[in-house]
């Protein structure tokens, strides 16, 4: 509230003497935004565009989603904003910096906060400079990710007015101005994870850029021009959120990630995520992976183990095998485990958590599933299933 008056009182007050330059940056027409320029906004989806027809498979961090691969594909091919819809662990973050890579270097501007591409400076102050030292930043370095909250202000996604600057250069000074993550993400990719569970005012801001690119910051109005690529997660499961209104995801398309869809394919992951330190046979990866699948399919429960479940089992087995003074897992490295690693990555259903504790029964699960059959006839007949 302090904030609110100070602002308001610093804005009724003209700016420093001698400074007829103070107010450049927020309603001022003689230094606004230039408008926005459509053909330098085709660049980002152009450059994908190029590279996805080129490169048929450019996801190398992500293994298997062909469908959901396809999808962002043919989504950023038209310059489309995409929600990435997934339980947790499921590779939405891992995706959007794939995304973020796969851009080629950009020309930008050194020391500039809005990342301004060389050939088309968009902010006050590299318009006005007369000359410009070229930096070039790679496609990951212009990932900026947000994460949703109910905390998370305006100010966050927009920038604030920074109240001593302001006294020293002007209210309206854009030095005053200190960038939110959006003008961060400019030519780059705004990461917005868990968009549901930012507040609604928040929501509406966003909406408002995406939609007219004009940006609204307490009683002020920013016009700002920024090429960028947004892309938001959403967990289905995730009960405790903000409704996402129509109109907003009306700016979207909806991109569903799932579960690893094949035992080989949760395998692989585990094999190149998890850290390696002692030996683990395939009998003793198939395993744990095998059980988590289990766990996955199981319908008492309402909160499934995610991939992050089966890479916990193969460090924390290994662990175990090295303090016992072996060099290779065996079965009860992996037993010794289980509570640990999976009683907080699942939830039973409350109709089965009255009755027993999660750590009663992932024991049982894995004493009548794993333990007393014969968990490698299961594999077999899992394989020859088409096990999903
Ligand atoms: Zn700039």
């Amino acid at each position: 509230m302090t904030i609110w008056l100070c602002r308001l009182l610093l804005a009724l007050l003209p700016g420093p003497l001698g400074d007829s330059k103070a107010n450049t940056f927020i309603n001022n027409s003689d230094f606004s935004f230039r408008p926005i320029d459509f053909m330098r906004l085709k660049m980002l989806n152009e450059q994908l565009e190029k590279l996805f027809l080129k490169d048929k498979s450019p996801f190398i961090d992500i293994l298997g989603q062909e469908e959901a691969k396809q999808g962002i594909k043919s989504a950023l091919m038209q310059n489309r904003h995409i929600i990435i819809v997934g339980a947790p662990g499921i590779g939405k973050t891992t995706m959007a910096k794939n995304i973020a890579r796969l851009l080629p270097d950009l020309e930008a501007i050194e020391g500039c906060s809005y990342n301004c591409a060389k050939k088309n400076p968009v902010c006050p102050s590299c318009r006005q400079a007369k000359s410009h030292k070229p930096v070039r930043i790679s496609g990951s370095k212009r990932f900026v990710r947000i994460q949703g909250s109910p905390d998370l202000t305006v100010e966050d996604l927009l920038g604030d007015i920074d109240p001593i600057k302001a006294l020293k250069f002007g209210p309206l000074s854009l030095e005053a101005f200190t960038p939110g993550k959006i003008f961060k993400a400019n030519n780059g990719i705004l990461f917005f994870d868990e968009l549901n569970r930012c507040p609604e005012k928040l929501q509406n801001s966003l909406l408002q850029v995406l939609e007219e690119r004009k940006a609204t910051i307490g009683s002020y109005d920013v016009d700002f021009d920024v090429d960028f690529i947004c892309i938001c997660t959403m967990n289905p499961e995730d009960t405790s959120t903000e409704k996402l209104s129509d109109v907003l995801l009306d700016r979207f398309d909806v991109i569903y990630m799932t579960y690893p869809e094949t035992m080989d394919i949760e395998k692989k992951i585990v094999l190149m995520k998890g850290r390696k330190l002692a030996d683990v046979s395939e009998d003793m990866l198939a395993l744990m992976t095998y059980f988590v699948r289990l766990l996955r399919q199981d319908e008492k429960l309402e909160k499934k183990p995610s991939v992050r479940a089966s890479i916990g089992l193969y460090e924390r087995a290994q662990s175990n095998a090295l303090l016992e003074g072996r060099k290779s897992v065996e079965f009860n490295d992996i037993k010794k485990v289980l509570v640990s690693v999976l009683s907080h990555r699942i939830r039973l259903k409350p109709s089965v958590r009255y009755l027993e504790s999660v750590e009663n029964y992932i024991q049982e699960q894995f004493r009548k599933n794993v333990e007393n059959a014969k968990w490698q006839s299961h594999l077999e007949e899992q394989e020859s299933s088409d096990y999903r």
